[in-house]
């Protein structure tokens, strides 16, 4: 059984990404679990940021890790809150925020001009000095509801409109969503590129 570190400490991840990768020989742990703390994110894409993540817990573990970065890119607003999405209000991964935030800067913004994007980029280092990451990405379409709508997800879900399914993702299970997001078409990209 392969060992990777996930360069995360979000439980939520793990959860998701042990999902995706089921029936692969390949025992994720994660960073946490192995004292490891979270890598500054100083890149400026998603795929940057997802190196620098990897490449810190390999680093500090001597084993291969993955590493991933996702955000929501809002076409109005030239991509953003993009890279900074978790503290596009400020306090780091305050949801609500965010949320009040983004309702608020698209206001008066009618239903066509609100399109928008989540994307994933995700690396998988064989060791901290790998110069040939495998990379893997996903991007989900859609638009920005005018209110919340559902209970599930996390994030943006609430406010994120899914055209494919008709529904908000945050009214979404967690099965579909693995299925059409960004995170789970960038895993299974990964998947079968590491032999799933
Ligand atoms: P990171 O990939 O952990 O850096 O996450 C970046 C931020 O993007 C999260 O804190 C969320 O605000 C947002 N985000 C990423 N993926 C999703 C998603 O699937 N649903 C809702 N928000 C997301």
């Amino acid at each position: 059984m392969r060992r990777i570190v996930l360069a995360s400490s979000n439980a939520g991840k793990l959860t998701e990404m042990r999902a995706i990768l089921a029936g692969l020989d390949v025992e994720l742990i994660a960073q946490s679990d192995l004292g490891i703390c979270d890598a500054e994110e100083t890149g400026t894409t998603f795929v940057e940021n997802a190196v620098l993540k990897a490449r810190h817990a390999s680093a500090n573990s001597g084993l291969p890790a993955l590493g991933d970065d996702s955000g929501l890119c809002v076409d109005v607003l030239g991509g953003a809150p993009g890279l900074y999405s978790a503290r596009y209000a400020g306090a780091h991964g305050d949801a609500a925020a965010n949320i009040a935030k983004l309702l608020s800067a698209l206001h008066g913004v009618d239903e066509d001009r609100r399109t928008a994007h989540f994307h994933c980029s995700i690396v998988l280092l064989a060791s901290a000095a790998d110069p040939a990451p495998l990379i893997a990405e996903g991007r989900w379409a859609g638009r920005i509801l005018h209110a919340v709508r559902g209970h599930g997800g996390f994030g943006y879900d609430p406010i994120f409109f899914d055209p494919a399914t008709n529904l908000g993702a945050g009214e979404l299970d967690a099965s579909t969503k693995n299925r059409v997001s960004h995170r789970g078409q960038a895993l299974a990209g990964l998947r079968e590129r590491i032999g799933g």
